[in-house]
């Protein structure tokens, strides 16, 4: 049976990359520092731990002992030489949320110093319990913003990542963090696979709360709302949303290949806010006005290039934006309208 750890288990993408590993029949761990929000794990061990410290790193990725069972994780230090090594260690931990988290400023140093440290503890421990492959889930919003001034026309090109100018320090962290990966593939052989993810969206996902994303969001408001919706902004920014089963097909295939990336994992169907409003509404069956409000917006335009992912893996996501819409917005409905 081979074995994979998740980390950030409990977070939206790390639930539902728990729940696809075990249909394909791996033993799980996941770890988080809280447990999904909204549905169960799926994970046949499921730890509750920090993952900024390293005591914690070290003992979630140990597998000594390990006999198809869920294992107590013991806190505290093993001779290196005994361990067994995961198959496969995702790591989707990070100190992160919507635009209202990552772009209004006051999260910045929160986010920089916390996923730098987890990422910092994964990487060194991933060479130290030589597990078998990483991933690290990196994030479009470390492209350079001046690319991304044109709503109509940004480049997103992985090559175009350099010179470098994110517009967020979550950019700025996620951008370092590539490198360390890189930097210890270099020089210790740690077979790593980097993603940039543009905007993942599906159900079970955060709503409401502060942290949510734009589909989410605007799924929420739209299930709130029988005459007008506020929307962040002119609107006219555009972005493209991949439904979160296409991500996790995405992930696995790209862990499992022999490129190391970074590539982009994002769909390229690019639509504007207001756009996005609008399916929404039709999904829905309502007539609603958008009120443009005041708001962090990020950049003004951003779309995954689909070239290198094609290239590389042969694939790419293709799923319409409308049809995964529907998922969530029938999910978020229910839990707003209780019905
Ligand atoms: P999420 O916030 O739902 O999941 C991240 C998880 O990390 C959370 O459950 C959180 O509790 C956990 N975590 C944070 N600090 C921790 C700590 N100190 N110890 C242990 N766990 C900790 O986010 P997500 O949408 O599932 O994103 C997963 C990864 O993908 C993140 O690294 C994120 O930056 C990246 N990403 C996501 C998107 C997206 O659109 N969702 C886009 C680009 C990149």
């Amino acid at each position: 049976m081979k074995t994979a750890l998740v980390l950030g288990a409990g977070g939206f993408i790390g639930s539902h990359l728990v729940k696809k590993l075990k249909e394909e029949g791996f033993w799980v761990r996941g770890v988080d520092i809280k447990k999904p929000e909204y549905w169960d794990t799926f994970a046949d061990d499921f730890q509750i731990y920090d993952l900024r410290d390293p005591r914690n790193v070290e003992a979630v990725m140990r597998l000594e002992g390990y006999e198809g069972q869920p294992l107590p994780v013991a806190y505290h230090r093993y001779p290196f030489s005994d361990a067994l090594a995961f198959d496969e260690v995702y790591q989707l931990a990070a100190d992160m949320g919507g635009a209202g988290y990552i772009f209004t400023g006051n999260n910045d140093a929160n986010v920089m110093h916390n996923s730098a440290l987890i990422n910092l503890n994964v990487v060194k421990e991933a060479v130290q319990q030589k597990v078998k492959r990483v991933f690290y889930s990196s994030s479009a919003c470390m492209y350079p913003e001046h690319n991304q001034l044109d709503p109509n026309n940004p480049n997103c090109e992985e090559s175009s990542a350099y010179p470098a100018n994110p517009d967020s320090e979550y950019g700025w962290e996620k951008l370092f963090s590539e490198r360390l990966y890189l930097a210890f593939a270099r020089n210790y052989g740690l077979t790593v696979r980097i993603a940039r993810f543009h905007n993942i969206f599906g159900p079970y996902g955060t709503w409401k709360g502060g942290k949510e994303k734009a589909p989410a969001a605007i799924c929420r408001k739209v299930a709130e709302s029988t005459e007008e919706i506020e929307v962040w902004g002119d609107g006219q920014q555009t972005r493209s949303f991949l439904f979160v089963d296409e991500c996790i097909e995405g992930v696995l295939r790209l862990t499992r290949s022999d490129f190391e990336g970074p590539v982009n994992i994002g769909s390229d169907e690019m639509v504007t806010i207001n756009q996005l409003v609008e399916i929404t509404s039709k999904i829905a069956g309502k007539k609603l006005t958008i009120k443009h409000v005041d708001g962090p917006t990020g950049v003004r335009g951003r779309n995954s290039d689909n070239k290198l992912i094609q290239e590389k893996l042969g694939w790419s996501p293709s799923k319409p934006l409308e049809d995964g819409l529907k998922q969530t917005y029938e999910w978020i409905n229910k839990l707003v309208n209780n019905n």
